[in-house]
């Protein structure tokens, strides 16, 4: 997400050429030294002086070298090394070296030395530190402080890569500028200070990410013959995809998608994100539980990086520990989600002014004997007659209701003749041996010609004239 930024800013402000010697973690950033020094008010002051992301100073460094490497990336792939050219070792080249950074990133960056959600031994850190350097995104220390910031100040102002800012800001428009972080001091750091393999990677930062992201995908493409191939595909293209997949955590996880474990935050859940990104797509379980060391907790969800840092847990000494958010929280997470949109869809529903949207409650309808019903239906045939209308009433009975089903006659799924053939008529009174009991669609409505479901049992219920008394034809 932050680009060279631990070459560009964690280091110094200015250029990469001076990167090397402020690099230096003993001799401590800007960041470190206001956390070394700063009491708690010196934080609130600077609260309230610090520049906002809006107006903070551009990043000219950033926007050269962000631009500069799209269009050197677009050259290369039509002129330096044509792409209808490409070599498909050169095109694997490229698929694995963006392959490694985003497990770089999710792995290494983000879960183990952002969340902490797992442990690592020496070699793994170190290899994770390697292939987190082709993310082109700054050093572990730089990355981690800003990804702290924006766990724990989420959709505020402190939160570097701020949704509510809109989607280009939270993208890739915040990297554009400089602005202060007053809360990063807050923000803790130790753990990062204690990792001699944090420390290595902070300081040699600038040439290890030139060597791993550029200068090796050269090499290995000089090995087949295609040295400019290997520099543009697997070089420049990979880290401008890496790049953007990293991003659009940043963004499209904080704006598109699903959320199902919290609503607090614009954190969601998208498949298509999680594949890109070896799992991170799963983003609102993240925010919800970020030291879990999955982003997707179901067996089905799409989460690469979880399963391979289960396997090195499962099979190898090398992930010692892993944190699993326990399973009733997790459930407890969901219920409480379901249960606000279910109150909010609830509302929503019984505001709804939709006709036929309420069902009539029993103590508003009056109560009928299957003459009265016989007789309603009379009367209506004899209205509809009076009018002119060649369409006659259609009142069935259904769970001793009588349900006055004319207007919906046309749009029944199972069609209208069903309908008309449950219906109460007129001369139903006048059959011998009839009087006292009437047609009942009862059977038919639940299950003898079709088991209606419940969105259509509701949907029935609303068409209620009358409760019925009296016995059913058989
Ligand atoms: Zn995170
Ligand atoms: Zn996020």
């Amino acid at each position: 997400m932050e680009l060279l930024h631990a070459a560009l800013s964690a280091s110094t402000p200015t250029s990469l050429v001076d990167s090397p010697e402020l690099t230096s973690s003993s001799s401590g950033s800007e960041e470190d030294r206001a956390s070394e020094c700063e009491e708690p008010n010196d934080h609130r002051r600077q609260a309230r002086q610090s520049s906002s992301s809006n107006t903070a100073p551009i990043w000219w460094a950033n926007c050269i070298l962000f631009w500069g490497l799209h269009l050197f990336a677009l050259v290369g792939i039509l002129v330096l090394s044509p792409v209808w050219e490409l070599k498909l070792k050169t095109a694997m080249l490229c698929f694995f070296s963006w392959q490694l950074a985003i497990y770089g990133i999710t792995m290494g960056y983000h879960r183990l030395w952002s969340h902490k959600a797992y442990e690592a031994r020496l070699p793994l850190r170190i290899v994770l530190a390697g292939m987190g350097c082709l993310g082109f995104q700054g050093s572990i220390r730089w990355w981690v402080l800003r990804h702290r910031l924006h766990h724990r100040w989420t959709d505020s102002d402190d939160d570097p890569y701020d949704a509510q800012k809109g989607l280009f800001f939270s993208h890739m428009g915040w990297i554009f500028r400089k602005p202060s972080y007053p809360k990063m001091p807050l923000i803790e750091r130790r753990d990062l200070d204690s990792d001699p393999v944090v420390r290595f990677q902070h300081k040699y930062y600038l040439p290890l990410t030139l060597f791993f992201g550029l200068a090796l995908p050269t090499l290995l493409g000089a090995s087949w013959g295609d040295a400019m191939g290997g520099y543009i595909y697997g070089g420049v293209l990979a880290r401008i995809m890496i790049w953007h997949t990293t991003f659009l955590i940043n963004s499209f996880a904080h704006y598109i998608g699903e959320q199902n474990y919290s609503e607090e935050v614009t954190a969601r859940t998208t498949l298509i994100l999680a594949i890109l990104t070896a799992g991170e797509g799963n983003h609102d379980y993240h925010h919800a539980f970020p030291k879990d060391f999955r982003n997707g907790p179901g067996i089905a969800d799409y989460d690469p990086t979880k399963w391979v840092i289960w396997m090195l847990h499962r099979f190898t000494s090398l992930v010692p520990v892993i944190y699993a958010t326990p399973e009733h929280e997790i459930l407890e997470a969901r219920a409480h989600v379901l249960h606000s949109k279910a109150s909010r869809l609830q509302d929503l529903s019984s505001d709804s002014e939709a006709p036929n949207s309420r069902i009539p409650s029993d103590d508003s309808l009056p109560i009928w004997r299957v003459d009265e019903v016989t007789e309603h239906v009379r009367l209506l045939t004899a209205d509809k007659m009076a009018r002119g209308s060649l369409k006659r009433p259609l009142v069935i009975i259904v769970d001793s209701y009588a349900l006055d089903v004319a207007s919906y006659a046309s749009l029944h799924p199972g069609g209208f003749a069903v309908l008309r053939s449950h219906a109460i008529k007129g001369r139903d009174l006048e059959l011998p041996g009839d009087r006292g009991r009437y047609m009942d669609a009862s059977k038919a409505f639940h299950g003898g010609l079709n088991d209606h479901q419940w969105s259509a049992r509701e949907k029935a219920k609303t068409f209620r004239i009358a409760r019925v008394v009296g016995e059913a034809r058989a």
